[in-house]
């Protein structure tokens, strides 16, 4: 007697069902697949309890005959491919014929469908092993599922499926990740006969994200649009001030189809790295339209993940889309604090709110009374002395070229970054790039910001054409040097300067081999450095950014992110922490006073550097509030 056996039928699709069918809402999703393979423009989908008790899936599509009905329910049974070379080019949702068999084993079934060339329309019902012969029925052309009491059967199954709200919410986020792969289908989600979403054909996505999610969060979304080398990336992403703090609202679509994808994550939190926050995530909605045979979507049961042909490509598309995008649009943070008698999402104003707007209006009244102009203060006790007084320094350089840093390095690249800079009216002679305190002068003159002035020792205010701006010191400073450092380092190592006495660390002995492996990343950055001991180091050379009495400090924390368990993989990623990292150390802090003409070059700064409005952390550098806002919040509109 043989021990090994052949499996019946309805073992082989409870296995089946067991990969697919997790819960109602994985239901909805392999019948609304069906749906629009079928052709399908309109889709209506009813649940009762979650779907637990009832899930009906009615739609306009092209209908089955009645032997292609009875067909319908076996194993491997479909009508989407024929032979293996069609299984590398799947142009549909299924293909792999397991879904009805799979739903039927699990559930009590039961399918009425008429083709629309036909007069009448045929019903086959099964439930478990049972299943029923072909019937003839009344129905409109297009098909309609039932599917009541799923895993009637499955006790162990029935026991993991959630309270009815808890399941009708994932049904809500399946219909919503369908719903925005396919903007031009129809779609009527229902629970317990109540209304969930009647979503109208839409020619965009964004109408359909308005429609799902509101139209405060749609129209602020940016839109993105690229094609390259057979690859059309399209869709919309949040604004950078408008992050959230999980990964829910990301969606990524192929060809129709909601797919995770880490790939395409990773390369979009690239594009918003330095513009949100570490723990902060981006909203975006990416829809990617690639052949079908340059990717295999036939690596996981639900074809949630799939396998790229050229994944590198796809990665630096999506990261230069987003990127490039950025760059193009207006980033800056624009203070519109939640709640406010100007937020549209609110428009009428409670007794709390109006108190608060009451405390804010005093808080502005009051500081100005409190500080004195900003130029030319007479020294006030314990206070910021002006330059030339008894016992003023002039404060440390502030900016990379002043410190000796890539010399004329910095205005060159302003020059030729390309970006919309008001140009210096000047006029200095020719070839020789305008001293950075006149290029300075010459920005301000152009009146991109006007009376300006430094507030409690960290953030500079400004007028500007349209209201004021106020800037965080710190991170605008480190923002600067940031991008200085990551221009330096696009065309060789950074300027290093040498130790009169060279700085030695204690490094632990697993530190040394990182150090070691490391070497090229260290020259890179400007050190040059030599064991000393068996745990100890020396720097004999150091990036010129750095004070050397910082080299240490810096040396050390290098040392603990090259060490890191999450250090990032590539070379690449390790040089832009590591400079990220020393922008921040080298860069004002708050707390320091500046001299007229460091506050103005800095604000002159701000203008000409990418990005300007984020430090490298990815926390805002700069508000920014309209005249129009502060007369609301004066209560003058
Ligand atoms: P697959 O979708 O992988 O082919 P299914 O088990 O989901 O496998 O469906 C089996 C077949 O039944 C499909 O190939 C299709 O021909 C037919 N079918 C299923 N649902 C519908 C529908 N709503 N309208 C028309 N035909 C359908
Ligand atoms: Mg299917």
């Amino acid at each position: 007697m043989s021990r090994i056996h052949i499996l019946p039928d309805l073992l082989v699709n409870k296995i089946a069902a067991g990969e697919v069918i997790e819960r109602p809402a994985s239901v909805v999703k392999e019948l609304v697949e069906n749906s629009l393979d079928a052709g399908a423009t309109r889709v209506e989908i009813a649940v009762e309890q979650g779907g637990c008790k009832l899930i009906r899936i009615v739609d306009d599509g092209e209908g089955m005959t009645a032997d292609d009905l009875a067909r319908s329910v076996l194993p491997h049974a479909t009508s989407k491919i024929r032979n293996e070379d069609d299984l590398y080019a799947i142009r549909t949702m299924g293909f792999r014929g397991e879904a009805l068999p799979s739903i039927g084993a699990v559930a009590q079934l039961r399918i009425v469908s008429r083709r629309p060339d036909e007069d009448a329309g045929h019903e086959i019902a099964m439930a478990g092993p049972r299943i029923e012969p072909v019937t003839a029925a009344a129905g409109p052309p297009g098909t309609t599922v039932e599917v009541r009491e799923l895993f009637f059967n499955v006790p162990a199954r029935r026991k993991f499926l959630r309270t009815p709200p808890t399941e009708v919410g994932h049904v809500i986020e399946q219909t919503a990740r369908i719903a925005l792969a396919q903007t031009r289908v129809e779609f009527r989600l229902t629970h317990n006969g109540r209304l969930v979403h009647h979503l109208r054909p839409a020619d965009q996505m964004r109408s359909r994200i308005a429609d799902l999610y509101g139209h405060k969060l749609a129209g602020d979304l940016i839109d993105i649009e690229r094609e390259e080398r057979g690859l059309r990336l399209s869709g919309l992403v949040g604004h950078p001030s408008d992050s959230r703090s999980s990964g829910k609202w990301q969606y990524v679509f192929l060809n129709g189809r909601f797919i995770r994808d880490r790939s395409i994550a990773h390369a979009v939190r690239e594009a918003y790295r330095g513009l949100i926050e570490h723990n902060r995530y981006p909203v975006f909605f990416l829809a990617v339209e690639i052949d079908p045979s340059s990717v295999d979507v036939n690596v996981h049961p639900t074809k949630s993940e799939v396998r790229w042909a050229d994944s590198n490509a796809l990665y630096s598309q999506v990261l230069s889309a987003l990127r490039d995008r950025f760059l193009s649009a207006n980033l800056a943070a624009s203070y519109r604090p939640a709640g406010s008698p100007y937020d549209e999402s609110q428009t009428d104003t409670s007794p709390d709110e109006a108190q608060r707007v009451e405390r804010a209006r005093q808080a502005v009244v009051d500081f100005f009374k409190q500080t004195a102009p900003p130029i030319n203060t007479p020294p006030a006790a314990g206070g910021k002395m002006p330059p030339g007084a008894p016992g003023w320094r002039p404060p440390p350089p502030l900016l990379a070229q002043e410190a000796g840093l890539h010399g004329t390095m910095a205005a060159d690249t302003f020059e030729d970054a390309n970006l919309s800079t008001p140009k210096s009216t000047t006029p200095s002679s020719p070839g020789e790039p305008p001293a950075p305190a006149e290029q300075a002068e010459a920005d301000l003159q152009q009146g991109a910001y006007r009376n300006i002035m430094q507030v409690h020792n960290a953030f500079l205010v400004a007028e500007t054409d349209d209201g004021l701006v106020i800037v965080d010191q710190h991170a605008l400073h480190e923002r600067v040097l940031y991008q200085a450092l990551s221009e330096q380092l696009g065309a060789g190592p950074l300027e290093s300067q040498r130790l009169l006495i060279p700085e030695t660390l204690d490094v632990r002995p697993e530190q040394m081999a990182v150090l070691e492996s490391h070497g090229p990343i260290l020259e890179k950055l400007g050190f040059e450095l030599s064991a000393y001991g068996p745990n100890t180091v020396a720097a004999h050379a150091a990036p010129n950014i750095l004070k050397p009495e910082r080299v240490g400090e810096f040396l050390g924390d290098v040392l603990d992110q090259l060490s890191a368990r999450d250090a990032p993989a590539s070379t690449e990623l390790l040089l832009d922490a590591l400079i990220s990292l020393m922008a921040c150390k080298a860069a004002v802090k708050m707390g320091d006073p500046l001299a007229p003409e460091e506050i103005a070059s800095l604000m002159a700064r701000r203008v000409l550097v990418e990005r300007a409005t984020n430090c490298p952390h990815g926390r805002p550098t700069s508000l920014s509030l309209s005249l129009n806002e502060l007369e609301k919040q004066f209560k003058r509109k």
